[in-house]
C-alpha cells in the first residue's frame, strides 16, 4: 500500500513538504517495517558433506591479502575459490535434475521461490522410515493450516537434530516421504516441499521414484535445509529462496529464509 503511494507520488512522497505530518509518519514508519526473517539454510564450508552423486564443495584461498599498490595506495584483499557443484548445501531441483527435457533452473520464474508456506511436524518419525500419507494428513491437521494452490510445504523430521553433518551416516539416515506422500502434496496443489536431508524420501529406490513423480506432476523440492524447528508450529508464512541464475543449471544454490508479519 505505502510502497504504490510512493511510487505514485514519485521521490517527493516522503517529503515533509508534500505531505502532512500525519501521511509522512504513517509512509514512514510503513516503509522502514520489516519482516521477521528466519534463516533455514545450513552452512557451506570446505569439504562439506553433499550427495554422494554429485561433486564435493571445496573452498580454497585464492587471494590472501596480499598488498595490491596504485599510486600512493596499498589494499589488501581476501578471496576464495569454490568448487562446487550445482546442488551444493541448501538447493532447488530444476526440473532438468528429473530427466531430460525438464527446465533449467534459469528458466523458472523467480515468483516460483517466493510463496505462501506452512511447515509440518514429522519430527517423530524413525530414522529411514519412509512417511505415510496418513501421517501427513495428521501433521496437516496438527498444524491446523490447509494446502493451497502454490505453497511451499516444509516438512521437518529433526533430521539435523538427531545426525550431525559431519557424521558420515548423515548421507544415508535420513527418513523421508513415501512416493505416495509427494502425489498427495502435488495433488493439493504443493508446488515446492522440502526437507533436511540430501533427498525427499528414503536412500534407494522411493528417492527415485520420489524424484519421478516431481518431473511428472510439475513439482520440485528443497533438499538441505535447516533450523525448521523455528517454523512449525507458527503458521502461514512467506517462504523465499532465490535461485542462481545459472545458465542450463540443473538446480541452484539458495539462500532459504522465512518471513514473518512483525
Ligand atoms: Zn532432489
Amino acid at each position: 500500500m505505502a510502497s504504490s503511494i510512493i511510487r505514485s507520488l514519485g521521490r517527493n512522497a516522503l517529503s515533509p513538504h508534500f505531505t502532512s505530518p500525519m501521511v509522512q509518519k504513517r509512509l514512514t514508519s510503513t516503509v522502514i517495517q520489516k519482516p521477521v526473517i528466519v534463516d533455514l539454510s545450513r552452512e557451506l564450508y570446505h569439504r562439506c558433506q553433499n550427495h554422494p552423486f554429485h561433486v564435493p564443495f571445496i573452498q580454497t584461498q585464492w587471494d590472501t591479502h596480499q598488498p595490491k599498490v596504485a599510486g600512493n595506495t596499498t589494499f589488501r584483499s581476501a578471496s576464495y575459490a569454490l568448487t562446487m557443484s550445482d546442488r551444493s548445501g541448501t538447493h532447488v531441483d530444476a526440473p532438468k535434475h528429473f530427466g531430460p527435457g525438464g527446465a533449467s533452473i534459469d528458466e523458472l520464474p523467480l515468483e516460483d521461490f517466493y510463496t505462501s508456506a506452512i511447515a509440518l511436524d514429522l519430527s517423530h518419525v524413525e530414522l529411514r522410515a519412509a512417511i505415510s500419507v496418513r501421517e501427513m494428513e495428521e501433521a496437516l491437521e496438527k498444524a491446523g493450516e490447509e494446502i493451497r494452490e502454490g505453497d511451499t510445504v516444509l516438512i521437518y523430521m529433526a533430521f539435523n537434530k538427531r545426525v550431525g553433518f559431519d557424521e558420515p551416516r548423515w548421507q544415508h539416515d535420513f527418513p523421508g516421504l513415501h512416493p505416495d506422500s509427494v502425489r498427495w502434496l502435488a495433488d493439493r496443489g504443493c508446488k515446492m516441499f522440502g526437507v533436511e536431508a540430501i533427498s525427499p524420501s528414503p536412500e534407494g529406490e522411493m528417492n527415485f521414484q520420489a524424484h519421478n513423480i516431481c518431473g511428472e506432476r510439475g513439482i520440485t523440492h528443497i533438499e538441505g535445509l535447516d533450523h525448521l524447528e523455528k517454523v512449525v508450529g507458527k503458521g502461514r508464512f512467506t517462504f523465499v529462496g532465490f535461485p542462481w541464475k545459472l545458465r542450463g543449471g540443473s538446480g541452484s544454490p539458495i539462500r532459504a529464509v522465512a518471513l514473518f508479519d512483525p
